[in-house]
């Protein structure tokens, strides 16, 4: 059954950086990256991390600014403070070089079963499952599994990725869904695995996977302040990122409105009214913008401020 998937997995895909060498670092912080964002997203971000901290060592010497600068837009910031630990933990216990072992790699911050899985399989090419979203997807309508049913799911992946090369099997699987096996709209025409899957025979490809009902969304409205002195400006330290100081209800004062901005965090839609005015520096710390680690919502409260006419 995988031998139509791999030929079409070889014709058909995307050249990626980390697929040229394999090195283990690249496959590692490319696998982090793409946790949960797209290809074509984490692509700028995985050109100029690699550009800047080329390996391990790199890394492992790096201060959390730099990283954290980084990272800034990608999201999940415990991800990028749990690849420095892990560095500094491969230099010490590892000379410098990421285990090819299993409980080795699971032993080391922010690597779980899958990460481990994907580092062994993609990088070193030993026979270990990965399931994410796609894999998910993909054997689920394979299978024609209607119900979630994760240990299924490892299993199907583990029989899988012994019936071939492990990094073949497993980025097929991977890009497969990405590429074809997409969530609306499958492309089952295109598919490699279209007759042995049941989820095609039956015509349930759209209802397969079980979509989780998403809790309700929560709205929030916060009033953000801009308090400029020449190039800086003050700003809040939260968890290593800086951020426009932000509040429920505005601090005593003079404000002035410049604008609004909206941003979804995992279920929290906040709506955030951008003003001017002055605040109580304490516990705050006038920092100049372009020189720090900021999220994608300070950027964007930022935009509202550099379009102030
Ligand atoms: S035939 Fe369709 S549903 Fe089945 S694996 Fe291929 S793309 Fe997915």
């Amino acid at each position: 059954m995988l031998e139509p998937l791999i030929k079409w997995f070889e014709e058909n895909q995307r050249p990626l950086p980390w697929r040229t060498s394999y090195d283990p670092y690249q496959v590692w912080i490319s696998e982090v990256m793409l946790q949960q964002t797209q290809v074509e997203t984490a692509l700028p971000y995985y050109e100029r991390f690699i550009r800047q901290l080329p390996s391990i060592e790199a890394l492992a010497k790096a201060d959390e600014e730099r990283v954290l600068t980084l990272w800034a837009g990608l999201g999940y910031y415990r991800r990028a403070k749990n690849l420095i630990a892990a560095a500094r933990q491969i230099v010490a216990k590892h000379g410098g070089k990421i285990p090819a072992d299993y409980e080795a790699l699971l032993g080391l911050p922010g690597i779980g079963q899958y990460m481990a899985g994907a580092i062994l399989s993609i990088a070193f090419n030993e026979p270990y499952p990965v399931v994410d979203g796609n894999v998910r997807r993909v054997l689920s309508r394979l299978y024609g599994w209607t119900e979630d049913n994760p240990k299924a799911l490892w299993d199907a992946a583990a029989c899988a990725v012994r019936e071939g090369e492990p990094r073949l099997v497993n980025q097929a699987l991977m890009e497969l869904g990405a590429k074809v096996c997409s969530f609306r709209s499958p492309r089952c025409l295109l598919c490699p695995l279209q007759i042995s899957c049941a989820a095609f025979k039956t015509g349930m490809q759209e209802k397969i996977p079980l979509v989780k009902k998403r809790p309700a969304t929560v709205q929030v409205h916060l009033f953000a302040v801009i308090h400029r002195r020449g190039t800086r400006f003050l700003m809040k330290s939260v968890d290593g990122m800086w951020e426009f100081p932000m509040y429920p209800e505005l601090p005593s004062g003079s404000f002035k409105k410049i604008g609004e901005c909206h941003h979804t965090i995992t279920h929290h839609r906040l709506d955030v009214s951008v003003v001017e005015g002055r605040l109580s520096p304490e516990q705050l710390a006038w920092k100049q913008i372009d020189a720090i680690p900021i999220s994608s919502l300070t950027r964007k409260i930022w935009k509202v401020k550099s379009a102030q006419k």
